[in-house]
């Protein structure tokens, strides 16, 4: 016997997001967003179920390799771009399609030679601050890469800080499309949340990430809210059992007294499994199909769950702790972070089934 917990990677849902995000991407192509190992999917799991996407996007030349050796012939967009002079070779080998971002990466590009040029997206930090030229330094870098005979095929790519909040694109994308203006390249801008939320924002190539993988990328609105089915579902079991009396205590820091006297399950998942330490006490937890709570501290292998309301539960009983009946997002408000966080989290040493 193995320890019984496992992530159920659900393909059909894969699909489906995928199908629901196609419908508000309406012409554009969409590049799936597979980084972070799937967002804890499984890259090749997620890849495969998804597929039918128009592209990929990953975070390294790692992630890309194994999108070419499970046989995907489609772009495949390195959204950081190259890190040092020495992945160009390989880059052009798999025919990877290459952010840039900062001067520096035009510098190691200029001295490659290349049998074929590497497509280009040049990226514009039109206000995240994070990656991509300032609008004014853009144009520049535009002109340096049009010369440069190893890159081909450019396109244009910004990135919204604000898409998923009340905050919206309004002001960054009036930024990028006066600086886009009067070229004719294709464009990508849309995460998720502005796929979902601003459709006209989708321009060529639209990025979404989370919603392929069934989770919502705002704080106002469901998953299901959105049409999306969750992908990932987190099983374990109970292996034991406690009866607490009242004013007994729970775990690590004696944590939770009982107010009562009160039944215990002891769940095969920690904080070591990708689960959060942080989510309080009175997460929801589902214990054969049924809702409960989760009490006192989340340890390295293992957390508790109220069952005194669940007299059936014992040792062996099915436990979800995200997913299918019991939304990601809930645990994640619950620990003080979001979905994302969560489902990359998953541990390696959680398994996976996909069905
Ligand atoms: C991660 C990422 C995305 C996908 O974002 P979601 O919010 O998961 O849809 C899109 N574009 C870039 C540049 C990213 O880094």
């Amino acid at each position: 016997m193995t320890r019984p917990i496992y992530a159920h990677i659900d393909a059909a849902a894969l699909r489906h997001n995928l199908a629901v995000s196609r419908k508000h991407a309406g012409n554009a192509r969409i590049m799936a967003v597979v980084k972070a190992n799937g967002y804890g999917h499984g890259l090749k799991i997620a890849a495969a179920a998804l597929a039918d996407a128009d592209g990929f996007a990953v975070a390294s030349l790692e992630e890309a390799v194994v999108l070419r050796d499970i046989g995907c012939h489609k772009p495949i967009l390195l959204l950081e771009g190259i890190f040092d002079a020495g992945e160009i070779p390989l880059c052009a080998a798999l025919k990877l399609s290459i952010v840039i971002h900062h001067r520096e990466q035009i510098r190691l590009l200029r001295t490659a030679e290349l049998v074929e040029p590497l497509p280009v997206f040049l990226k514009l930090n039109s206000g995240m601050n994070r990656l991509g030229f300032k609008p004014q330094d853009y144009t520049q870098a535009l002109a340096d890469i049009q010369t440069m005979p190893m890159l081909s095929n450019i396109t244009l790519m910004s990135h919204f800080a604000t898409a998923d909040d009340s905050y919206g694109i309004s002001e960054q994308l009036s930024t990028i499309l006066s600086c886009f203006n009067g070229w004719e390249y294709p464009l990508s801008l849309a995460n998720s949340a502005a796929l979902f939320r601003y459709p006209y924002s989708r321009c060529q190539w639209a990025r979404p990430g989370i919603a392929l993988y069934g989770a919502s990328p705002f704080a106002d609105q469901t998953a299901s809210e959105l049409e999306l089915l969750p992908a990932m579902t987190l099983h374990s079991r109970i292996i034991a059992t406690q009866t607490l009396n009242k004013n007994e205590t729970l775990g690590y820091g004696r944590l939770w007294t009982a107010e009562k006297r009160s039944r215990i399950g002891v769940v095969a998942c920690g904080y070591a499994d990708g689960y959060p330490r942080h989510a309080a006490t009175g997460t929801p937890i589902l214990v054969d199909g049924k809702r409960t709570r989760i009490v006192g501290r989340i340890s390295m292998d293992m957390l508790f769950a109220d069952l005194t309301d669940l007299p059936e539960a014992g040792i062996g009983s099915q436990v979800i702790l995200w997913g299918k009946g019991l939304p990601v997002e809930l645990i994640a408000q619950s620990a003080g972070t979001i979905n994302y966080e969560l489902l990359c989290a998953r541990a390696d040493r959680v398994t996976m089934r996909d069905l």
